[in-house]
């Protein structure tokens, strides 16, 4: 018997990031405090409501319009699914697939192009300047050369925490236009920035903007994420993804924390807070830092190997991502901005290593 996978599945690799037992988790970008009581409370409370014998609504109608409230649109330009990589992968569904073609600029996150080679896209990969940023040529020339059906930006970016200035978004977005691809503005961050490309859907540009409850809503363990677009992308989305993909659950957990909208901007303005203290002790040290615009920094050590670095950091049970082998970003380390104590543990556990 000889059963295979698809070939180019079998050639893959998994997504992996690595998890340990250490005292402080600073490696997947999670917030480190958890959403209100208030909001659990009232989640308990709704749970009594959910007819359990019954499919979730198919179209989510209560949380899509909430969302559409929170952001000034209308329920039917949004698309809500399990993590804002279920987005991804519905888009990559409807707008790519066999025989069509991504475009991403390197080094960005990595799971764009992952979950496109899922689906059977290709991914033409681009690159961007030496100093992380966007650089419109080498969009155009991707575009003009691959003939990308959509095309990826990553603001602010994962890993590197930049954001594209809002000029380059604008610029990308007329070339979209005038290259027939689909723009899709990942801003998983969008909160910690202090701009965003939502202002800028409308049912006349091809660019959706992807969101998520993972980061700045405390709220990982729930897997939601969700887009803003023209009604005519939302339409074909709806066409592709799985019948009742969204359960009741949680479809009652994001209509009620979007009521939590002021205490989610609390803890990502003491994040923002707390992340200019930690670049600032960074800067004291031998250690090149990225300026960010989200709840994570990238940084290299100077007088140490980056690999030795996470090692002895792992040592002093701090985790952060170890980007050193990546490609395009040699030596490099990401921290997530945790609680004010666990920030000092890994700042002190670095000043430690690096004396
Ligand atoms: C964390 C992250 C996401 C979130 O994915 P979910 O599936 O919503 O948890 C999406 N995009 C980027 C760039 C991220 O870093």
């Amino acid at each position: 018997m000889t059963v295979r996978p698809r070939d180019d599945v079998a050639l893959m690799d998994g997504y992996h990031s690595p998890q340990l037992e250490v005292a402080v988790r600073l490696n997947t970008n999670e917030a480190p405090e958890p959403p209100p009581d208030e909001f659990v409370d009232q989640y308990i409370a709704a749970i009594h409501s959910i007819s359990w014998n019954r499919y979730p609504d198919r179209s989510a109608i209560a949380l899509r319009s909430a969302l559409g409230d929170l952001h000034g649109y209308s329920a039917d330009q949004i698309f809500v699914a399990n993590g804002s990589n279920e987005v991804i992968q519905t888009l990559l569904l409807a707008f790519g697939g066999a025989g069509r073609t991504v475009g991403v600029w390197e080094p960005t996150y990595a799971l764009h192009s992952h979950i496109a080679r899922l689906t059977g896209t290709r991914v033409a990969e681009g690159e961007r300047s030496i100093d992380f940023e966007i650089k419109i040529d080498e969009v155009e020339r991707v575009l003009y050369e691959q003939k990308p059906s959509i095309i990826f930006l990553c603001t602010p970016n994962n890993p590197t925490g930049l954001a594209d200035k809002p000029e380059s978004i604008q610029a990308v977005i007329d070339l979209a236009v005038r290259n027939n691809a689909l723009l899709v503005v990942d801003e998983a961050y969008g909160q910690f920035a202090d701009h965003t490309a939502l202002d800028l859907v409308s049912e006349d540009l091809p660019l959706v903007v992807t969101r998520t409850f993972s980061k700045t809503w405390s709220m990982a363990a729930a897997r939601l994420g969700y887009l803003v677009g023209p009604k005519w992308v939302v339409e074909e989305l709806n066409k592709v993804v799985l019948p009742y993909h969204l359960d009741s659950l949680k479809q009652l957990a994001g209509l009620i924390a979007v009521r939590f909208v002021d205490e989610m901007e609390a803890r990502v303005s003491r994040l923002v807070d707390d992340r200019e203290r930690l670049v600032s002790r960074l800067q004291t040290l031998p250690v090149t830092v990225w300026p960010s615009q989200a709840n994570f920094v990238l940084f290299r050590p100077e007088t140490a190997d980056g690999a030795f670095v996470w090692r002895e950091l792992v040592e002093r049970s701090v985790l952060v991502r170890n980007c050193s082998s990546w490609p395009r970003l040699a030596g490099c380390l990401r921290v997530t901005i945790g609680t004010p104590d666990e920030n000092d543990l890994f700042l002190t556990a670095l000043e430690e290593i690096l004396a």
